[in-house]
């Protein structure tokens, strides 16, 4: 395994028309698991939409050192996948024909040994392979659309909120699963609501309030500062 993948993001701005909702943002991700916390409306999907260019940007994004484009097929290709809000599945089409979409970019013979490879990670969709996916639970589907995103062996991943609507077995299931990707060498960068248990599994915190990232630090240390405590943990 090579060194781990790392983003450094400087005067970032961005946002839907006229309406700016990143201002001058900088980020840098050099750990295995980052966690950006915020409330809603924060802007924490519109900066993963930014990154993977699915909107506009101004301001600079280097990934290992090289400036990341700002068109989403060549972000792929350079090695980032984003798993969105909502999973995005074609649910009447089966786990495997998911995950085969999830490498379309990768030759045949590389896309089987790397279904493999996500089949031995996921044991769980190997026995369900051929089911649709869109009857599986709402964890399932979750996971299917992560391993979907591993089919392009990403040196980054970004995942947007893998916990939202989730049981709490699942989300632990999920936030589990963000870790062992981590440690298996893909840098993960990953927006949660889910405060506690995020920062329980992730290396390092940002905290994202009204389009600006107003803290950061080691997880266990932001899981005990008072902007953490006082904001999202209800603790005095
Ligand atoms: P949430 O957890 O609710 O998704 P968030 O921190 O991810 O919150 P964003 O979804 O990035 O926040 O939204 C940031 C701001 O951008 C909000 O004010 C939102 O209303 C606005 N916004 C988001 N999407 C669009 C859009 N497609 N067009 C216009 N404004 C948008």
């Amino acid at each position: 395994a090579g060194r781990r993948a790392q983003l450094r993001v400087q005067g970032l701005s961005a946002g839907y028309g006229a309406f700016l909702v990143l201002r001058d943002l900088g980020l840098e991700v050099r750990t295995g698991l980052t966690v950006i916390l915020g409330p809603n409306g924060a802007g924490k999907t519109t900066l993963l939409r930014a990154l993977n260019g699915l909107i506009p940007r101004t301001g600079e994004v280097l990934l290992d050192g090289e400036p990341l484009s700002e068109r989403t097929h060549e972000v792929v290709k350079s090695g980032v996948a984003l798993v969105a809000e909502g999973r995005q599945l074609f649910p009447q089409m089966t786990v495997l024909e998911n995950l085969e979409l999830g490498g379309w970019l990768v030759p045949k013979a590389e896309r089987t040994r790397r279904l493999e490879q996500v089949m031995s990670d996921f044991p769980k969709l190997r026995e369900r392979a051929r089911q649709a996916a869109g009857t599986m639970s709402g964890g399932e589907q979750q996971m299917v659309a992560v391993a979907r995103a591993m089919m392009s062996a990403p040196r980054l991943l970004m995942l947007d909120e893998p916990s939202l609507g989730l049981a709490p077995r699942m989300v632990d299931e999920l936030l589990g699963i963000a870790r062992r990707i981590a440690d298996a060498g893909t840098t993960v960068l990953m927006v949660e609501q889910n405060v506690k248990k995020a920062l329980a599994v992730a290396d390092r915190g940002y905290v994202m309030e009204r389009g600006a990232l107003v803290a950061s630090g080691a997880a266990p240390l932001l899981a005990r500062s008072s902007v953490i405590r006082e904001a999202y943990l209800g603790a005095s």
